[in-house]
């Protein structure tokens, strides 16, 4: 029998003598009415019983009582004994996270939509200097370092900013931020302080290498040349050899200065200046030397603009030389290299257009790699130190310009340099 029946039998069993009794004393109706009375009285003290108990919690065993009664009390203490395990399981789970993420090396930040500090771990502590008290804070009041400010304002999070810590100079951090719900974000800082050292090591060696190679290679140019003169041209083998040997130099200090201009570009704060972009590319299409030969007809220079812009001289031209440089390279001697500067709505655009051999997709994110050069057959050897194009991406970095490669295999590849509107002077 369910509670439900229970309760209509009882009903039944009070009704049944009261309208016994009430059928024979005649005071049907007034019986019936203190029975509906005692009845609901009882309903309002269990109700009342039942409001103070849930009220206190809802805690420990519930009143002795019988019946419906019992069995709602009976639910209600299950689902809180049953919210308490899950709430117990959950604090639980909670206390575990906490402290594996307290024991994290690196500094993690939990932020909201407005960029106030909601958590920090230990490591927050320690190489961000944030302190507890901080929260709800917004961390570009207590992180001032500009470029972390745009990188949160404007930042493109697949990419962490590098910065030194707050607190200690000699701490590099790489801070990347992670959206990980609705207007919840992750910030997470990993000390690359060791990593750091190590290219810094790297590019230290490097530099001085390329520095101490200079002045053997200019002893040996010298006496090639001094060979050259003095070679009366009895011997072929020796008058080839010493061709060889020139070629070979030339090539050692081109590749010497390509990376030492790496290590500058690297290492040296830019100094930017107006630069006269028309007048520089009129000069870089008309010089000689770095273009060799019958270069000079095969270019066609389109000024649409005569604007000039903020930046690194002798960078710039670098940069534009080695583009004309390679488009000259590898295409056919007979074929058009167009030179373009014009601008669009937000931009000031270089195309540098050639009709050569043209890139494969895969390699095209690749040759902008330090000494990558693409494997081709051709019928000519084209020398290359594989450099080039890396000094253009940096020197490109380095003016908040993008470099943009297009190509197709055997039709011809276009290089665009895109600086921002704004760096336009003059
Ligand atoms: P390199 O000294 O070899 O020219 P770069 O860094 O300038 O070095 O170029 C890297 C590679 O990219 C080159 O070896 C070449 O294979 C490819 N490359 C560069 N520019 C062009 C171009 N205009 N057309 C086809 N391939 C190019």
């Amino acid at each position: 029998m369910n509670v439900w029946q229970k309760e209509i039998r009882t009903l039944l069993l009070l009704l049944l003598p009261v309208s016994i009794v009430g059928g024979v004393t005649g005071f049907f109706l007034p019986l019936i009415f203190l029975l509906t009375v005692g009845l609901l009285i009882g309903q309002i003290i269990q109700v009342t019983r039942f409001e103070k108990w849930v009220r206190k919690g809802g805690k420990g065993q519930y009143p002795n009582t019988k019946g419906m009664w019992e069995e709602i009390y009976y639910h209600v203490y299950r689902i809180k004994k049953n919210e308490k395990r899950r709430k117990k399981k959950l604090s639980k789970i909670i206390d575990q996270f906490r402290q594996s993420t307290e024991a994290l090396p690196d500094a993690a930040v939990v932020m909201s939509a407005n960029d106030e500090i909601e958590w920090i771990n230990k490591a927050a502590q320690e190489v961000l200097g944030l302190q507890q008290s901080d929260k709800g804070q917004r961390i570009p009041n207590l992180i001032r370092f500009p470029e972390f400010i745009r990188y949160l304002k404007f930042g493109d999070y697949s990419e962490s900013v590098i910065l030194p810590s707050p607190v200690n100079n000699r701490i590099t951090l790489s801070i990347r931020i992670v959206s990980y719900g609705p207007g919840l974000r992750l910030l997470l800082a990993q000390d690359v302080s060791q990593l750091k050292k190590m290219e810094r090591m790297r590019k230290d060696f490097v530099a001085n290498v390329s520095h101490e190679l200079r002045t053997p290679l200019t002893v040996l140019k010298g006496y090639l040349e001094t060979l050259q003169d003095l070679d009366q041209g009895d011997s072929p083998l020796l008058a080839d050899s010493i061709r060889q040997m020139q070629g070979q130099t030339e090539r050692m200090q081109h590749l010497v200065d390509n990376l030492l201009l790496l290590t500058h570009l690297e290492t040296q704060q830019i100094k930017s200046e107006c630069v006269d972009i028309p007048a520089m590319l009129s000069q870089i299409c008309n010089e000689g030397d770095a273009l060799k030969n019958a270069s000079r007809q095969r270019i066609q220079l389109t000024l649409e603009i005569d604007s000039h812009i903020y930046g690194e001289k002798h960078e710039l031209r670098s940069a534009f030389t080695n583009l004309l440089g390679n488009a000259l390279k590898y295409s056919p001697e007979d074929s058009v290299v167009r030179v373009r500067w014009y601008r669009t709505e937000d931009s000031l655009l270089l195309d540098v257009m050639d009709q050569g051999e043209g890139i494969a997709v895969a390699d095209i994110p690749r040759i902008t790699e330090r000494f990558y050069r693409v494997e081709v057959k051709r019928s000519k050897k084209v020398n290359g130190t594989g450099l080039g194009l890396a000094i253009v991406k940096h020197v490109m970095m380095r003016h908040d310009a993008v470099l943009h490669i297009a190509s197709e295999l055997g039709k011809g590849s276009c290089f665009s340099c895109r600086f921002p509107i704004g760096r336009v002077c003059g």
